[in-house]
């Protein structure tokens, strides 16, 4: 029998506080608290996202390590995170750390700069500091006859899940072409830009790498090419406002969603 696996996970909420749990399964519990289930405290700081997690052999032993975790200063529990350092003899399981200076290729060191209030990560031998952002994605909420379009999604992560059409911006590229790019690449459509709706922060966990994506939508209207899907869409649909699909990739799509609607409403 294969023996479960318990974690002991630190997240940080909207509000840069730190929340820590216990769980078996941590891409469950983070989506259940990111739908506001699983505590009242993360309920009304959302998005939350993990930051670190440790493995335990059985429940007593995790939540032991809980106990000691949460009495730790929040820097040294943020410390501990970004290093990816083991906690109380557990290995850390958590979103795999940045180790090495892109610059140089020399170790990572987490700092604490005079008066900072949160630790970074500083080269050991050039000195840069390593800053980490949010990847920008764009996208578009396109109708045509009052229908919205979605698309499908041909590969993972949430494949066969329905989707927003959009992607990953290029470097250099400004947001609004890399959005009707997205939408031809991946429809076969041509769409005019007719408003934002707004900016919303996700994960992207991809191959065991976890990173923060920064998601820009616009406002469209089809207004030719033929419909193709391509790309990472292997179907496209249109869907009125009170039929939507249920199967919505991503957690922040359904706010987009939900926020799409209250728009077209009012
Ligand atoms: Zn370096």
């Amino acid at each position: 029998m294969k023996q479960t696996q318990w974690y002991v996970y630190l997240l940080r909420c909207s509000d840069g506080s730190l929340y820590t749990g216990v769980t078996t399964d941590l891409e469950r519990r983070v989506r259940e608290h990111n739908r506001g289930r699983a505590s009242r405290y993360t309920a009304g700081r959302r998005p939350v996202r993990l930051v670190g997690a440790w493995g335990f052999a059985d429940r007593a032993s995790a939540q032991r390590a809980e106990a000691r975790l949460r009495r730790l200063p929040r820097l040294e529990k943020e410390r501990l995170a970004m290093a990816g350092d083991p906690f109380d003899g557990a290995p850390f399981c958590g979103p795999l750390p940045h180790r090495f200076c892109p610059r140089c290729g020399a170790p990572l060191e987490v700092a604490l700069r005079p008066g900072a209030d949160h630790p970074v990560q500083v080269c050991s031998a050039c000195g840069r500091t390593h800053y980490r952002n949010a990847k920008p994605c764009v996208g578009v909420l396109a109708t045509q006859h009052g229908r919205l379009l979605l698309v499908r999604r041909a590969i993972e992560p949430f494949r066969g899940y329905w989707d927003i059409p959009g992607g990953f911006l290029e470097e250099g590229e400004h947001p609004e072409r890399g959005a009707l790019r997205e939408v031809r690449e991946e429809t076969g459509l041509k769409v005019r830009l007719t408003g934002l709706l707004g900016f919303y922060l996700d994960r992207y966990v991809y191959q065991g790498e976890q990173g923060i994506t920064l998601n820009i939508y616009f406002l469209g209207e089809v207004v030719g090419g033929e419909e193709r899907p391509a790309d990472d869409a292997v179907a496209l649909g249109w869907f009125t406002p009170d039929r939507l699909p249920r199967r919505i990739a991503f957690d922040h799509v359904r706010e987009v969603l939900e926020d799409w609607r209250r728009r077209i409403e009012g």
